[in-house]
């Protein structure tokens, strides 16, 4: 996606050889007009299936979860990170260790809004080792849904999340793949 890959070149900083950060559209500031594109974007991708759900984790898995929901026309269901008050029961829970944060959260998504009858499509940010796709994936199965795929806007692909999702078979569908960061540089697939 030309546009995504622009708006990363032109506004992302490579802090080191493994993380870029993209704060300006993606994760502290979002550009909703690079947004609704991103979800139409993967709704194209997908268009040969059937979705009646689009799982994301929370936060900056949302907003391109919401645009893709947005088009198709289906509700987004999120993770949380954090337990709180009003979410204390009634979850579907797995361990995510964070690329970012270098700690595990337990991330929960509540039982009432995925079903066996549920057409899933993975939404997120980023693929780095695929460790939050992994912990959706399977949130996804404990709920007994069908996965169709699993949607990113950037993947890393010198990192192996990628590699090890579409070895199981899993359909990875990533709208910038990124080759290297390597001397403050992005360098594309
Ligand atoms: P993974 O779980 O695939 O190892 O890492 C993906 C998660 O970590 C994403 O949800 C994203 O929030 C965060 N992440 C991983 N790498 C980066 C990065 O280079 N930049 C930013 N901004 N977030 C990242």
């Amino acid at each position: 996606m030309e546009l995504l890959k622009e708006k990363i070149v032109i506004e992302g900083k490579v802090l080191s050889d493994t993380v870029l950060k993209v704060d300006s559209f993606l994760n502290l500031q979002i550009d909703p007009l690079l947004m609704k594109e991103i979800g139409e974007e993967f709704a194209n991708r997908f268009k040969d299936e059937v979705i009646t759900k689009v799982l994301t984790i929370e936060s900056s898995g949302i907003a391109p979860a919401t645009m893709l929901g947005l088009t198709i026309g289906a509700p987004v269901v999120f993770a949380r990170k954090k337990k709180s008050l009003t979410l204390s029961d009634n979850l579907y829970t797995s361990k995510v260790y964070s690329f970012t944060k270098k700690e595990t959260n337990e991330i929960s998504v509540s039982k009432d809004f995925l079903s066996p009858d549920d057409n899933v499509v993975i939404i997120d940010d980023f693929l780095a080792n695929g460790e939050a796709v992994k912990g959706l994936l399977d949130i996804a199965n404990q709920a007994g849904c069908k996965v169709v795929g699993v949607g990113i806007v950037i993947e890393k692909g010198f990192q192996d999340g990628g590699k090890v999702l579409r070895d199981q078979g899993i359909r990875v569908e990533s709208l910038a793949i990124i080759n290297s960061l390597n001397n403050g540089m992005v360098e594309f697939v």
